[in-house]
């Protein structure tokens, strides 16, 4: 288990392309083990490679289902609206309000580099969508209707 340092908004590398994963090496399988370690260890619902600083074609997904991994992923339809708020590990305290696809269809490879192909609604579009995105060199700031703002901190009634 290893924690990897988040890059946070305003490093050049969250603006990056990424580049495709040619084969599956332990170095890689260490970078995913990685990946989720420091996505649960934040309460993170997704992160992307270039986020730990690797600007490589590769995204983790957990909203509550599984952890699902996808490389070198190509989105291949969208349909649809819908619009929420959307965080990021990358903009720690922030939240941001986005439209983004309700219903897409994307195709990556596995964790053993085997194709698959999967359909996602609600939710779960939204996270593959945001961190499609970050393969891209793009953070929901830039799509974010007003900007983004601090979260609330909620913490202080609760314990009146
Ligand atoms: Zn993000």
């Amino acid at each position: 288990m290893a924690i990897r340092t988040l890059r946070i908004e305003g490093d050049p590398i969250l603006n990056k392309t990424t580049k495709e994963v040619k084969e599956i090496t332990p170095r890689i399988l260490e970078l995913i083990e990685d990946m989720a370690d420091t996505m649960y260890e934040n309460q993170g619902v997704g992160i992307a490679a270039p986020q730990v600083g690797v600007l490589r074609q590769l995204f983790l997904v957990d909203i509550g289902e599984g952890l699902k991994v996808f490389i070198n992923p190509v989105m291949e339809e969208t349909e649809g609206e819908q619009t929420g708020d959307e965080g990021c590990l990358s903009l720690p305290g922030k939240v941001g309000t986005v439209k983004r696809p309700q219903k897409i269809k994307i195709k990556a490879f596995d964790i053993n580099m085997e194709p698959f192909e999967t359909e996602a609604e609600d939710f779960f579009a939204r996270a593959i969508c945001h961190e499609y995105d970050h393969l891209q060199g793009i953070l929901y700031s830039s799509k974010a209707e007003g900007g983004v703002r601090d979260i609330p901190y909620e913490d202080e009634e609760e314990e009146e």
